[in-house]
């Protein structure tokens, strides 16, 4: 049996799970601030309304961006899951 420490091995262990989840996490935020607004996602898209462009379900549902209030609305597909467009409420006026 080697000598390294074992609990040094379990810490470095939970050390790389947690920088993969960050990662992915990291990534999937991203791609979430990279979607088109809705004007740009319809007409990428040659929609005149918005629906799934995997499956063509109408059922969207929305979240907040960062959290549930957050009033930048990521679009996502009810059925599918399909990250669709971003809804950014207009600059409040000063
Ligand atoms: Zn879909």
């Amino acid at each position: 049996m080697s000598d390294f420490p074992l609990p040094i091995l379990f810490i470095m262990a939970v050390f790389f799970t947690m920088w993969l989840v960050l990662r992915k996490y990291h990534k999937l935020e991203q791609r979430k601030r990279d979607l088109p607004d809705l004007n740009a996602f319809l007409y990428a898209n040659k929609l005149t309304e918005p629906r799934c462009t995997a499956c063509n379900a109408v059922d969207l549902k929305d979240e907040g961006l960062t959290h549930g209030k957050d009033e930048r609305r990521i679009v996502s597909c009810a059925q599918c899951n399909t990250l669709l467009y971003r809804i950014t409420p207009p600059a409040p006026e000063a």
